[in-house]
């Protein structure tokens, strides 16, 4: 039996599309499951030019980007592929956290093969899901304890929780046969719960691993600036202070941190926060679930409102919130005492808004990494066509190149394996050995 191993089938050289095989003996899990957003993919599927419902499996594989793993794949998700059904060859699936590019293709995988997650992530895949985002199909879910092991045969999985820009975010000690492989999922060490990732860090130290398989989102040039929450907060609160108008602003959608951050800055300043239907439908659904830092409630929380967009039919999801919305009429009229947050997909309600000229704009989301970014120029035509001020205010939700440089240094395993990044061959770490991986090259672990 060939010694254990570590396997990339995504998330090399490029950020998001994790999907890491761990095999030891007969064991073989899964760490992420989440669709490429690589260049190669925009060469064939863009917007909503995308792989069929009916076969996705197969239009993936077509172009080579999803794995072709045997035993992995639900018969309905490989209808029409050469990919043949077959009995699961998959142990499980261990999800770090709910964001698209790590969760998304869950939906295609084996509804026989067991995943594991947090508690607080169930809540999130299940608020998006309950708001038709996307859906993760069905398995037999396994909430995972902080730090309690998991026992799979050979493998013993240790869940620890680590700061991200969404809660619920777990890093992974996986011990094998030959040593024990740290996966730090998105983690960062300046957001809210930072204390959780000091924590992982030094239960890793002591274990010394033996493999290291780091996120790498930041590496190599990063033209943005490094705030952390506080200093996001902070900054909010001085331009709201000098606004006399309306304020705009727009956040990743389930960034609750930073949704908290700014409606708590809107209060500061006396301003009412204008949160959309999606949004709403999300506060609503992790408020009080254990797990979530304490958010605002639509219909509870003081100086909250919903924005209801026009719309010829509403879902079902978002009827709840329709009663008291408010609408582009009383934005007008309110707008020196409003905080408005506006998803880029509907900025066609500026057109209804007309915010007066100069009004700013919070951009809370971390800046392109690339300057022929499509979407961003078409977010700065609509900016400069409504004359609105850009204020970009983000605290990054990955950590720092400087960071995980210290942190590989600290942790000192024999090998470190950069993946989400684009530029995994820019890390140099003193006292460990970088590798940047190929897709679907089996990489041993520890001296057989
Ligand atoms: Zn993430």
């Amino acid at each position: 039996m060939p010694g254990p191993s570590v396997t990339f089938l995504g998330g090399v050289r490029e950020i998001g599309g994790n999907k890491i095989l761990i095999e030891d003996g007969p064991e073989r899990i899964l760490f992420d499951f989440g669709p490429s957003f690589s260049p190669r993919y925009d060469e064939f599927y863009l917007n909503y030019l995308k792989p069929r419902s009916t076969s996705p499996v197969k239009d993936l594989l077509e172009f080579d980007l999803i794995p072709r793993v045997p035993g992995l794949y639900s018969r309905e998700a490989l209808h029409g592929a050469d990919l043949k059904h077959e009995a699961p060859k998959i142990d499980a699936v261990f999800l770090t956290h709910a964001h698209f590019d790590h969760a998304g293709y869950l939906e295609f995988i084996d509804p026989d093969i067991p995943v594991y997650l947090g508690a607080d992530t169930k809540v999130l895949l299940e608020a998006i899901e309950g708001s038709g985002t996307n859906g993760y199909g069905q398995h037999p879910w396994k909430l995972l304890s902080p730090d309690a092991p998991v026992e799979l045969g050979n493998l013993e999985v240790v869940p620890h929780p680590v700061d991200h820009s969404i809660p619920g975010a777990y890093a992974y000690l996986v011990r094998t046969s030959s040593g024990t492989v740290a996966y730090t999922g998105d983690f960062r060490k300046h957001g809210p719960r930072a204390e959780l990732t000091e924590r992982f860090l030094e239960r890793t130290a002591k274990e010394q691993p033996e493999v290291l398989i780091t996120e790498g989102t930041r590496l190599g040039p990063d033209p943005r600036k490094n705030f952390t929450e506080q200093t996001v907060r902070s900054e909010v609160d001085s331009l709201l202070e000098r606004t006399t108008d309306l304020v705009l602003g727009t956040c990743y959608p389930r960034d609750i941190d930073r949704i908290t951050t700014l409606y708590e800055a809107a209060q500061t300043a006396g301003r009412s926060f204008v949160v959309s239907l999606k949004t709403a439908f999300l506060l609503t659904a992790v408020a009080g679930q254990p797990g979530f830092p304490p958010v605002p409630v639509p219909g509870q929380s003081p100086d909250l409102l919903v924005y209801g967009r026009p719309k010829r039919r509403y879902y079902h999801w978002e009827e709840p919130f329709l009663s008291g919305a408010v609408d582009a009429d009383y934005v007008r009229s309110n707008g020196k005492r409003l905080f408005l947050m506006l998803e880029m997909m509907h900025f066609p309600e500026l057109i209804d808004l007309r915010p007066p000229k100069g009004s700013p704009f919070v951009y809370s989301m971390s800046e392109p990494f690339s300057e022929e970014d499509l979407e961003a120029e078409v977010l700065q035509n609509w900016l400069d066509h409504f004359e609105l001020r850009k204020h970009s205010l983000h605290a990054s939700g990955h950590c720092s190149e400087t960071e995980l440089l210290a942190i590989a240094h600290h942790l000192k395993p024999t090998t470190t394996y950069p993946i989400h990044t684009e530029h995994p061959d820019e890390f140099h770490p003193k006292g460990t050995l970088v590798v940047s991986p190929k897709l679907g090259v089996p990489y041993p672990i520890g001296t057989p």
